[in-house]
């Protein structure tokens, strides 16, 4: 595990027009199998179910899921088998993300979708109970107050001063924990890679207040960067992606990282940064 992860300075004429400095917080290279926000959000769970003396880790996610893949790997890493409960129908042969979630020993199972939704029910848990034994349960996107307090740890890693701290926002639990990171002054913003993502103020809020006992009023959600949705892409989001490996040699996530940095550069473009700002772009995957 790479942690503290890099940071870079981006060296774009874009920014250097707004005198605005942007940093690339690097955790995709944190691990190449547990990358990003996936490893703090799961490091004191892992604690937490080894504490409590659970051998196995269960988990839910949709058949591209990060988080699912990151689970396995973890679980393969620190001695937990792991079952990832997979959202609708068994496809096969397996995608790459399932593919390799089994090649880490996960043992994967299908919900249908109508069961998926009440997935955290008393009788559905039972059910699973009855089949898988006992487990240790991570949420789906690996989201809760542990999950919190990883993300907590990010802004101590970050030596420059700086204004303003970017990240992408699936379940929001990443931008909850970092928003409680920060300093006094310091700001978090989140872009929603969700269209209609406008209940993640909600659970922000909901998740700090479970986490910390209180908000922290530090952070703000963009819901103008999804790009038509979860893991919809347009000619204008692959140019973007195409044309920053060019410039600066980094390949964008497209599903969560590339919506956030494109929302990031617009609002650059726009001035809406003043004048001498620095700003840090978590790159979470
Ligand atoms: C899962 C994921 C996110 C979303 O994190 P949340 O804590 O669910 O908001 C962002 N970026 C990447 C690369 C991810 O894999």
């Amino acid at each position: 595990m790479q942690v503290p992860s890099p940071l870079t300075e981006l060296r774009d004429e874009r920014l250097r027009a707004r005198a605005v400095r942007l940093y690339l917080k690097r955790d995709d290279l944190i691990s190449p199998d547990l990358p990003g926000n996936k490893w703090r959000k799961l490091k004191y769970n892992l604690i937490a179910a080894r504490e409590r003396g659970h051998d196995t880790l269960l988990t839910f996610g949709g058949a591209y899921s990060n988080h699912i893949r990151a689970t396995a790997a973890a679980g393969a890493r620190f001695g937990f088998a792991t079952i990832g409960v997979i959202r609708g129908e068994e496809h096969r042969p397996l995608n790459g993300s399932l593919s390799q979630a089994v090649s880490h020993g996960m043992r994967l199972t299908y919900m249908d979708r109508a069961t998926y939704r009440r997935k955290t029910d008393p009788d559905v848990l039972d059910t699973l109970a009855a089949e898988f034994g006992d487990f240790y349960l991570l949420p789906e996107g690996g989201t809760n107050t542990l999950a919190l307090r990883g993300c907590m740890e990010l802004p101590a890693e970050i030596a420059p001063d700086f204004d303003v701290l970017c990240c992408a926002c699936g379940t929001g639990g990443t931008l909850a924990g970092l928003a409680a990171g920060l300093r006094p002054g310091q700001r978090a913003l989140g872009f929603s890679a969700l269209k209609g993502g406008e209940f993640l103020a909600n659970d922000v809020r909901r998740l700090q207040i479970e986490a910390f006992g209180a908000e922290t009023g530090n952070w703000s959600i963009d819901f103008g960067s999804h790009f038509g949705g979860y893991a919809k892409r347009t000619p204008e989001l692959d140019t973007f992606v195409a044309d920053f490996r060019e410039r600066h040699d980094v390949a964008l996530d497209w599903v969560y990282v590339a919506k956030m940095l494109h929302g990031v550069f617009t609002r650059v473009d726009a001035g809406e940064f003043p004048e001498g700002s620095a700003v840090v772009a978590v790159v979470t995957g």
